[in-house]
């Protein structure tokens, strides 16, 4: 089921539920006139960014898993330069 907006000329917003594909043209609003369909942006943004972050990290790990170079606790090795300790840590 997909969420399908609606919107009559006096700007009253209606939500209706349906099949995707099987939404109504218009439905009939509260205040009696007739609610046409208003077309919206996907729902593709409601998700928290730190939501997505952990989507993306999950995809990612499935192809491509962090390999660990040394075992916990032990120091890391010192930078190649100067300037990488300037870098920013994973
Ligand atoms: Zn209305």
């Amino acid at each position: 089921m997909a969420a399908y907006l609606y919107r009559c000329p006096e700007r009253h917003e209606t939500t209706e539920h349906a099949p995707m594909g099987e939404a109504p043209a218009s439905v009939e609003c509260r205040c009696g006139a007739r609610a046409a369909r208003a077309f919206t942006a996907p729902m593709v943004r409601s998700l928290p960014r730190t939501a997505h972050r952990m989507r993306d990290a999950a995809v990612e790990s499935s192809e491509q898993p962090r390999i660990a170079r040394r075992a916990a606790g032990t120091p890391a090795p010192a930078p190649a330069g100067p300037r990488h300790s300037l870098l920013p840590r994973a």
